[in-house]
């Protein structure tokens, strides 16, 4: 069995980059361990953040991240109409709020580096900010609004991309899990899941958190990646509108989706990969939930999980090729692959069909970290 393109993982990295090569007309398969789009690509909370979650210091993620919003609106109008599905992207921006005078200082301080990296963001005193969210506590003293914020749903987003990716010609193998990839002299020549060898001209390695365990990598190309777990709840909402746009305070998001779910999140933990809900996680969470959102305090639990977000040492992508022929690694997109997913299809797709790398894949190049 032979294909021009393998891609281990069927996340939001393997499905993205799959599908823009199936539209170019390249063979692609899929192997999925599990069930395509079930593990980080559906625990998120699909917020497309660039503003509300700059980070000090990490200015070539903030520039994927803004390139990334000027592709969304394209991606995701091609996306439903490849896949015949909505999936509910809403541009309404969002809000980062203070609940104390420590907390509006904290707040001051983002907003003047947000100014000065020219996003375009607007202080609001806490009355501001409760006549755009009404649901907001008393206590909110003052806010940031962040227009160019939008956010999608990413489980609807995951189903679409595999549709869109078998509607273009793609093949994808649920319950598949690839156990050795077999690299001679240099090069990658094939992969073993159970029993049987896939042969491809190309690899693409986008397994999300276990990137860095499937055996017969050589070291020098092995991805560096943890998991991070992160705890998630969500609630249903009273009534449409009960809050209209994603809300950041200090020790919680709010992601509010069309459905009437309320997505709340995340702890950001280092326990390896252990799934497990703790009292503690969600303690925190639903404490920053009612101090935010006091309404929240009445609402039924819709549902709790945890997913494993995967990390690279510098919490930065790792994208490109590797130093083995024939071998493309795609992973380490930490708290913004669902924000990620255009560059990354995009610009992936492009290296592995024409062997440049776009000037924007530069800074992620996945052998920064081995000499
Ligand atoms: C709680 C939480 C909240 C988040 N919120 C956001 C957010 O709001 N916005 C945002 O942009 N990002 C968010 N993220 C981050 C985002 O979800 C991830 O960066 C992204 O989903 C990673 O996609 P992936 O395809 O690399 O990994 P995954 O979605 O984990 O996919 C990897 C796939 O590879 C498969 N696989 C693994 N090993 C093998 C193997 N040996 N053989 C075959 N298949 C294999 C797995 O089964 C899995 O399906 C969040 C993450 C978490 C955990």
């Amino acid at each position: 069995m032979g294909a021009g393109t393998l891609i281990i993982g069927a996340g939001v990295v393997g499905l993205g980059i799959g599908w823009k090569l199936a539209q170019a007309g390249e063979q692609v398969i899929i192997l999925e361990r599990g069930l395509a789009g079930r593990e980080a690509s559906w625990a998120a909370a699909g917020m497309l953040c660039p503003a509300n979650e700059a980070h000090y210091q990490q200015d070539s993620n903030l520039e994927l991240a803004q390139e990334c919003m000027r592709l969304y609106p394209e991606f995701v109008q091609e996306l439903e109409a490849c896949s015949g599905m909505n999936v509910d992207y809403r541009t309404e921006g969002t809000l980062t709020v203070a609940l104390n005078a420590d907390d509006a200082a904290a707040v001051k301080v983002f907003f003047e580096y947000q100014l000065e990296k020219g996003l375009p963001v607007r202080w609001l005193s806490g009355d501001e900010a409760r006549e755009m969210e009404p649901q907001l506590s008393n206590f909110v003293s003052a806010g940031i609004s962040c227009p160019m914020d939008h956010q999608i749903d990413n489980r609807k987003m995951m189903e679409a991309l595999k549709r869109a990716f078998l509607k273009a010609g793609g093949e994808l193998h649920e319950q598949t899990e690839v156990t050795h990839v077999r690299c001679d002299g240099g090069k990658y020549r094939g992969v073993m899941a159970g029993e049987r060898e896939w042969l491809s001209e190309r690899l693409v390695l986008a397994a999300g958190s276990w990137s860095g365990l499937v055996s017969g990598i050589p070291e020098h190309a092995r991805p560096p990646v943890r998991p991070v777990k992160g705890q998630m709840f969500s609630l249903r909402a009273p009534f449409p509108g009960f809050i209209t746009r994603v809300i950041r305070a200090p020790d919680i998001y709010i992601s509010p989706k069309s459905d009437g779910r309320i997505v709340f999140g995340a702890t950001v933990e280092e326990m390896g990969f252990d799934a497990g809900l703790t009292a503690g996680g969600l303690y925190s969470l639903l404490k920053g939930a009612w101090e935010t959102v006091p309404g929240t305090y009445d609402l039924p639990i819709d549902e709790m999980w945890s997913g494993f977000r995967p990390s690279s040492r510098d919490n930065t992508p790792l994208m490109g090729a590797s130093r083995v022929e024939g071998l493309f690694i795609a992973t380490g997109h930490h708290r913004h692959g669902i924000l990620f997913a255009p560059a990354t299809a995009i610009h992936m797709s492009r290296l592995i069909l024409e062997g440049e790398p776009p000037q924007s894949l530069l800074p992620f190049d996945p052998s920064r970290f081995t000499v």
